[in-house]
């Protein structure tokens, strides 16, 4: 079977759209100039007027200048939770990336309207799984003979329409936190799991936590025939992986925590567990990003932490927490490129327009995919154990 191509184009920023896909980069109206000096005020006066309309999410990978209007802050299933339990908020703004304001949408009630500032703020690592591609997938499975006795568990970093077919197919949705949880799940139902679309976080699971063996995983590539597998590797593999990665995660390498620990004596080294096996295998600590944050709000005084995560929140939790050294683990500066397209502009012109009337660059999940993917959520909810957290 032929592999379905990944069909995102490239967009000039802020002069085209996409007309086969909701991510085009155009803003109707006047953006304003990330130069006005009265952008700070003018978001305060916006949010003041739309009042308790209004509920403003923001991820932890945000940018400070946005973070300031946040009415709460977290990881993306906590934030949709949270919007979920403001029924009387009619407009949930999401500073986040597009995958989060879907499962906001899913979440929330139909009287509330998720808007994305910027619709270019998608997630590199959610859109290397393509529904196309996922289903074509699954075909190789079902031809192989392999597919009744396979999960799908797909990572909460994935799009509406991934989750929903997980739901279809008898799977469950996870987060970083409680993917170990999940994954067992899958194995008391099936006798092979398909983990989407993080390659990185599923071998982390099966091995780190589950005690398979490396070779027991193997790579789905969706972009060569049959997966760049033969019909005997997919029978006997235990995790099928799907071939994503966070580009932001993917940048760290065990010469990184080799690196740190030279420079700084002592250090903890805390990964999210995104990152490589190598990386994970060498770091101190592995875990989402609330247990990062919990793990250096705890630490003692004068302790030193090199953080392998996204940038905006290392920065913060250096701020935070300035009896202790907190590096960043990568010696070049990453930032989520897409998390940072939501800027103090975008949010501006989206809380502008809503005064006005007008409900720019809503997300909108059609029913039967939000009902799947909330099947899928439901099942993750009802696992064993802590609320999870992720991302
Ligand atoms: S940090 Fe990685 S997983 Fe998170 S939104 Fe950015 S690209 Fe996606």
């Amino acid at each position: 079977m032929e592999p379905e191509p990944t069909a995102l184009a490239l967009l000039l920023l802020g002069q085209q759209a996409d007309p086969g896909s909701e991510r085009g980069v155009e803003c109707p109206g006047d953006l304003p100039a990330p130069s006005d000096p009265d952008l700070v005020s003018r978001a305060r006066a916006a949010k003041e007027a739309l009042g308790d309309r209004l509920f403003i999410l923001g991820h932890h990978y945000q940018r400070d200048e946005v973070i300031e209007f946040a009415d709460v802050t977290g990881d993306s299933f906590k934030l949709s939770q949270q919007a979920a339990a403001r029924p009387e908020a009619e407009f949930i703004v999401f500073c986040g990336v597009h995958f989060m304001a879907e499962s906001a949408d899913i979440l929330t009630e139909d009287s509330q309207q998720v808007i994305l500032p910027d619709l270019a703020a998608g997630c590199s690592m959610a859109d290397m799984a393509a529904i196309g591609q996922v289903e074509d997938c699954w075909r190789v499975l079902e031809r192989v003979g392999v597919a009744e006795s396979t999960i799908p568990i797909t990572y909460m970093n994935s799009s509406a329409a991934i989750k929903a077919f997980t739901g279809k197919h008898g799977g469950s949705v996870c987060t970083s936190s409680n993917a170990e949880r999940s994954m067992t799940w899958a194995f008391e139902r099936g006798e092979k799991v398909l983990f989407l679309p993080d390659q990185h976080l599923g071998r982390n699971t099966a091995v780190r936590d589950l005690g398979l063996s490396l070779d027991d995983c193997v790579i789905y590539n969706p972009h060569k025939a049959n997966g760049g597998l033969t019909d005997e590797q997919i029978r006997t593999a235990k995790v099928l992986l799907w071939r994503g990665h966070c580009s932001v995660h993917g940048r760290f390498t065990a010469e990184c925590v080799d690196d740190v620990r030279e420079q700084v004596p002592g250090v903890n080294v805390i990964v999210h567990p995104e990152c490589d096996y190598s990386v994970v295998e060498k770091a101190d600590q592995v875990g989402s990003t609330e247990k990062i944050i919990t793990a250096i709000e705890n630490a003692p005084s004068g302790s030193a932490w090199a953080v392998g995560t996204e940038l905006n929140l290392v920065k913060r939790l250096a701020h935070a927490n300035p009896d202790k050294q907190v590096v960043y683990l990568d010696k070049t500066v990453c930032f989520c490129s897409t998390m940072n397209r939501i800027d103090l502009p975008h949010l501006v012109w989206s809380l502008e327009n809503l005064v006005a009337g007008n409900v720019v660059n809503q997300i909108v999940v059609d029913p039967d995919t939000q009902y799947w993917a909330k099947v899928a959520l439901d099942r993750m909810l009802a696992l064993p154990g802590p609320a999870p957290s992720q991302d």
